[in-house]
């Protein structure tokens, strides 16, 4: 057992009131991490709070726990995550490592007094944890979520340590963010973790189901209308790019969730590596990157966009317009050419 994780189950031997946060918009991996790990402390005999900084995706509705999680953006439930922040004794940041990711949330968590632990694998971590357990290898936090409450009750078989509805959520956060297993995030480790997982006996098609083909009609004729009319292809860049203005959105009654993945299509282009999707929404634009092999998106996204991430899988923002924002990618993509060209 390394020096973090004996700390961490020391001061875990006695009961704690826990905050667990994730990024904003959180994604099945950024939620699915904070209930599994939720649901073992509260297991353990703390006072767990799981607090998202905004909404979240109608998909993940199902997840278990989802139902006691508080929104810090919601006027009606922000005075009681105020003081569940303050009362607290630890607070637990998943899936993110700036706390520019929590939004107005970030203040807030950065000025509580409670010691902090982050369990994350993005690269380039700020340093405002106490406890790190940080791992850009793994292909999902959920995973290291796994393998920390695994070395926590050492001994134990994975049967008596996680039961259905938190290996459920652990096993969505690993499906979602290695496209399903086949991403290149995809080790031996991944499908050890999840076999292990799977003894608890849950219905993993289930899982897949709930979260892939749980979209409401009006996705679908959304994603038809952005690949049939929005999906721009350079293949002198190897690239593709999709730009969705605020009055389109609008036209399709599109809600965040609605949009989430649809940057992967362009990668399923012929010859493509790198796929980029800018979407205005209140007053700024977020931009997603994702590519393969060997081109960092992460590089691009914090060099030219206020971003990071991944580097398969990076995003960023701008509060330039959105015609403004897509002549700056375009002007860069030529220093990226050599770079673009030369993936496998
Ligand atoms: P998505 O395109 O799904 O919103 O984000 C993909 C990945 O990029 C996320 O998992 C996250 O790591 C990263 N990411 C997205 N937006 C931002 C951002 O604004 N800042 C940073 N640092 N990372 C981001
Ligand atoms: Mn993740």
């Amino acid at each position: 057992m390394n020096q973090t994780i004996k700390e961490l189950s020391s001061f875990l031997s006695l009961p704690q009131k826990i905050i667990i946060t994730m990024h904003r918009d959180p994604d099945a991996d950024a939620l699915g991490s904070s209930l599994g790990w939720a649901s073992y402390l509260t297991k353990k005999g703390h006072d767990v709070t799981v607090i998202s900084p905004t909404e979240y995706a109608a998909n993940l509705r199902w997840l278990a726990g989802m139902d006691q999680v508080l929104v810090f953006e919601k006027s009606s439930q922000q005075g009681q995550c105020r003081r569940k922040i303050e009362q607290a004794t630890l607070i637990c940041c998943l899936d993110f490592s700036a706390l520019s990711r929590l939004k107005d949330l970030g203040k807030v968590v950065q000025d509580a007094a409670a010691p902090k632990m982050m369990i994350d694998h993005h690269l380039e971590p700020e340093h405002f944890a106490k406890w790190m357990i940080w791992d850009t290898n793994a292909a999902a936090t959920a995973q290291l979520v796994y393998s920390l409450v695994k070395e926590m009750e050492v001994g134990l078989p994975a049967k008596e340590i996680f039961d259905i509805p938190m290996a459920e959520c652990l096993y969505a956060g690993i499906m979602t963010d290695t496209g399903s297993f086949r991403h290149a995030n995809v080790t031996p480790e991944v499908h050890l973790a999840v076999a292990d997982l799977m003894l608890t006996g849950f219905d993993c098609s289930r899982v897949h189901r709930l979260i892939y083909d749980n979209a409401p009609l009006s996705r679908l004729q959304f994603l038809g209308y952005v690949l049939s009319q929005k999906l721009i292809v350079l293949p002198q860049y190897r690239t593709a790019y999709m730009v969705l203005t605020e009055a389109e959105l609008h036209k399709f009654n599109s809600s965040s969730g609605e949009t989430e993945g649809i940057v992967n299509y362009g990668l399923q282009v012929e010859n493509v590596v790198m796929s980029a999707m800018f979407i205005e929404r209140k007053g700024e634009v977020k931009i997603s990157f994702r590519s393969v092999g060997s081109f960092s998106v992460r590089d691009l996204a914090s060099t030219h966009f206020s971003g990071g991430g991944h580097k398969n899988a990076s995003g960023g923002r701008s509060e330039h317009s959105v015609n403004e924002t897509v002549a700056t990618f375009l002007s860069v993509l030529p220093s990226y050419e050599q770079d673009l060209l030369s993936v496998d």
